[in-house]
């Protein structure tokens, strides 16, 4: 299937560098597919709804950055997302749900009780239910699923989709697999935040990615599992060494492809 990489938010968290919200737009048999949804038009219209982790991501309100400016910009209407399947739940990967209330949201079991149900104070702030209150069907995937590729295991949710479970970042992070006409897109999520931790080259150069330091410390304040987020940056390694694999993080904007017209 042909796959597009949009931005559907911009971030600028004090002390790090400017960061992305990369979503993927998918021309699946059943309809466009999303892989995460980046902030909402409501979000960037009111980033009160936000929280006070809103204030720390400090987003652009620029409604041009949000997966539905990015499906119009395409040719499509919002009417044709039928299917959003996300890494997580935060408030910077969830948010577009609101601009597609009628696609069926594809996640974990175990990020969508992180998300819901009994919260404690480390977890609340980074879920805003506001987010998926006009969400009706949410499909769950409990468990590891099936063996999948480089010793990992997932779910296929739709035809050529899979969420592969990486938590850490979150209770019940996953990466999406999609398999595009090229070869297989990894969408990482937060399982990484530097594409440098596995190897990522720059795709017009073909160069190293260097370190971020910054963008590595974030992600450090921001695991839940520190010890998983390792584990996780060895399997992306595997991953991206694999020539029929591209990877991508949701926040290394290095890894946008330049042939995007966003
Ligand atoms: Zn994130």
């Amino acid at each position: 299937m042909r796959v597009h990489h949009v931005v559907a938010g911009v971030v600028r968290p004090r002390f790090v560098p400017r960061a992305i919200c990369h979503v993927l737009v998918c021309e699946h048999a059943d309809g466009l597919v999303l892989v995460d949804s980046g902030f909402g038009t409501a979000d960037l219209a009111d980033p009160r709804r936000l929280g006070p982790m809103g204030r720390l991501l400090r987003p652009d309100c620029d409604p041009s950055t949000t997966a539905l400016a990015a499906v119009l910009a395409l040719g499509h209407a919002a009417a044709d997302v039928t299917h959003v399947v996300l890494t997580h739940l935060d408030l910077d990967h969830a948010g577009g749900l609101s601009d597609f209330p009628h696609a069926v949201v594809h996640t974990t079991a175990q990020e969508w009780e992180a998300a819901t149900v009994g919260t404690g104070m480390r977890e609340r702030p980074r879920y805003r239910p506001v987010q998926w209150q006009t969400t009706s069907d949410v499909r769950r995937y409990g468990g590891a699923g099936d063996a999948w590729q480089h010793g990992l295991t997932g779910h296929e949710v739709l035809p050529g989709i899979t969420l592969v479970p990486m938590t850490g970042h979150t209770r019940g992070h996953a990466a999406v697999a999609v398999q595009a006409e090229d070869g297989l897109v990894v969408h990482a999520g937060d399982a990484a935040f530097d594409g440098s931790v596995f190897g990522a080259v720059d795709p017009v150069t073909g160069e190293p990615l260097g370190r971020v330091p910054h963008l590595r410390a974030f992600e450090r304040v921001a695991a839940r599992k520190p010890l998983r987020v390792r584990r996780n940056h060895a399997a992306l390694r595997r991953l991206a060494a694999d020539p029929g694999i591209t990877v991508v993080t949701a926040h290394d904007g290095r890894l946008m492809p330049p042939d995007e017209d966003f």
